[in-house]
């Protein structure tokens, strides 16, 4: 099977873990800091804070814009159940809203209309690797006196107008999830230009505590104070080492992914049941997903069904947030609200897109949908 990502894991990226292995810390030891500052260098942020998970450093981000009971967070329908969960997590509201038809990113139409008094926060989500519409993303934040994060779990490597996603919302949120541009097994981060923002988050994700162990050690003291409640929310220094190890390969990765990209969409061209989804020339596309939505003569269960047993992967991201039972229970969202992120989840298929993926593995997969329609 052909599956639609995949980790790279190269001899260096081992030798790198057994480094720690051999090495006196296993964990918050001084391979978090440079993983940190790698992160910061690739991202052009000024601070970045490593957790363990991707819904780790979402939590973070809601924790850091003191997100509370009442307050209300814009979360666009078409992400991962993550991006609406932390702010669950906090004991916020998500207020959901549709994404453009086109590129299936957040709709700056339907965004302006939810934003009111209760409005806290913004979370725009890099849809399949497209960094969102950043500059008019900010200046609606700004006019409303909000908070701009960015759920980069699919973008990192990417760019708008030449910024490198991580420098163009207030918290950039990603993930190191094997399926993900750079893997550490389970993994997450946070970057933003805010150094108290990053401090928050920094004690978030060590219990709520002010001094953490290396600061203890330093001014020779065992006290510690907890003064808000925190969790361990720690990443490794096993994790941070393969990490530290995959960021160097982030480029070229970014890179095969648009080539591949580029061989999808040309070969699509003269398939008309085969619309790949948009992209805008200002932004390099980070393509964590590449996403072909079928159509008229192309049936989706059946392309998924014929594609699956033909040894092709394909998936299908995401069953838009306002329909998963939870939030129809606990938040009343009904089926008609967001009608095209729900049209969109009735066409879509995810096909294998990561930088292993070989010219003839990229002929196989059209091979086969040429086969289905
Ligand atoms: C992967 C992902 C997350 C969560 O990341 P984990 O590291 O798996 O916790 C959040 N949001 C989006 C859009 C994702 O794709």
């Amino acid at each position: 099977m052909i599956p639609y990502a995949r980790q790279q894991i190269d001899a260096d990226d081992i030798e790198a873990v057994v480094r720690v292995l051999r090495s006196d810390y296993l964990t918050t030891g001084p391979t978090v800091g440079r993983f940190e500052e790698a992160l910061a260098a690739a991202t052009g942020a000024d601070h970045v804070v490593v957790m363990a998970s991707g819904t780790a450093a979402l939590h973070a981000a809601m924790h850091a814009l003191d997100i509370q009971p009442g307050d209300e967070v814009v979360v666009p329908v078409m992400t991962f159940v993550a991006t609406a969960n932390a702010v669950v997590f906090c004991g916020g509201t998500p207020r959901f809203v549709d994404v453009d038809p086109n590129t299936l990113l957040i709709d700056l139409e339907s965004l302006e209309t939810v934003i009111g008094p209760r409005t806290k926060a913004i979370v725009a989500v890099d849809y399949a690797g497209h960094p969102c519409a950043y500059g008019g993303l900010r200046e609606i934040a700004s006019r409303h006196g909000v908070a701009l994060v960015a759920d980069a779990a699919h973008s990192l490597g990417g760019l708008y107008r030449g910024q490198p996603v991580g420098s163009l919302a207030d918290l950039s949120v990603f993930s190191f999830h094997p399926v993900k541009h750079v893997a550490t097994g389970e993994g997450g981060a946070v970057a933003t230009s805010s150094r108290s923002l990053s401090d928050v988050m920094r004690r978030f994700r060590n219990h709520g505590l002010d001094k953490d162990h290396t600061q203890r050690a330093q001014t020779s003291t065992w006290d510690y104070g907890m003064q808000v409640l925190g969790y361990n929310y720690r990443l490794s220094d096993l994790h941070c080492a393969l990490g530290i190890s995959q960021l160097k390969k982030l480029r070229a990765s970014v890179l095969r992914r648009c080539e591949i990209a580029a061989h999808y969409n040309a070969a699509f061209a003269d398939l008309p049941g085969w619309s790949p989804l948009a992209a805008d020339p200002d932004v390099t596309h980070a393509y964590h997903l590449y996403v072909v939505r079928l159509r008229d003569s192309v049936h989706r269960e059946e392309a998924f069904r014929s594609m699956r047993e033909a040894g092709v992967g394909v998936n299908v991201h995401y069953k838009p947030v306002h329909l998963q039972p939870f939030y129809m229970e606990r938040f009343a969202t009904k089926k008609g609200q967001h009608p095209v992120s729900e049209a969109a989840y009735e066409t879509i298929l995810t096909l294998p897109m990561y930088p292993g993926l070989t010219d003839e593995q990229v002929d196989e997969v059209l091979r086969v949908a040429r086969s289905v329609g």
